[in-house]
């Protein structure tokens, strides 16, 4: 187990950041334990042998922290992170790590985000731009709606002259079931304002993330 530095271990740290979520509360949790038996007796798995006794309760709270993004919203997450600015170029965070699920399979899609705006007086913090773009993917989605939902966020959040969101991701809803094969990666975008009304800003936006 490799240590991240600062006496923390990978396992520790990612045990950290799942304590740290907004629950669900305990009825729900126990309902989502109680489905997962149920799913488990469902395929005819013996829910008593030992590999799976704990595991509609882990499964419970694995499903918990995917789905924390509805219990969190905008406000919390730019709050105090929004900063008076000059700047008049394309802001881009590029390569966000994304992990979501299909919400018409209940099956993860994991891929990239990129996210860019032209600042209107206003900047956001960077890493507030992942959290942004967790708090989406942290829901039932489809790629085309989270991709959409990001670029409304940062719109409403920092009235900017313009969003661009490009997500690439690869669904395993396909990939694991082998059908359309071809088309597991699947390319999404969103421009809004400047982006989308002016050819030059689009294609500096597209020439920046070839690069
Ligand atoms: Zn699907």
């Amino acid at each position: 187990m490799g240590s991240l530095g600062n006496g923390e271990t990978e396992l520790q740290a990612a045990e950290r950041r799942i304590g740290k979520i907004q629950r669900c509360g305990a009825a729900r949790l126990a309902n989502l334990e109680q489905s997962y038996l149920s799913i488990l007796q469902a395929i005819g798995e013996d829910p008593e042998r030992e590999g799976l006794a704990r595991t509609p309760g882990r499964a419970a709270r694995a499903f918990e922290f995917l789905t924390e993004g509805y219990r969190q919203s905008l406000d919390e997450i730019v709050n105090d992170a929004i900063f008076e600015s000059e700047a008049s170029e394309i802001v881009l965070v590029k390569d966000i790590e994304l992990y979501s699920m299909c919400e018409h399979h209940m099956l993860p899609f994991i891929g990239k985000a990129h996210v860019a705006y032209i600042p209107h007086g206003k900047v956001i913090g960077l890493s507030k731009v992942a959290r942004i773009v967790d708090m989406f993917a942290r829901r039932l989605q489809t790629q085309e709606n989270l991709t959409m939902q990001i670029a409304d966020a940062l719109m409403r959040s920092l009235h900017p002259r313009g969003v661009g969101v490009v997500v690439e991701a690869k669904h395993l809803c396909m990939m694991m079931r082998g059908v359309e094969k071809q088309n597991s990666e699947m390319t999404t975008s969103c421009l809004l304002g400047s982006f989308k009304e002016d050819a030059r800003t689009r294609s500096e936006f597209l020439a920046l993330l070839k690069e």
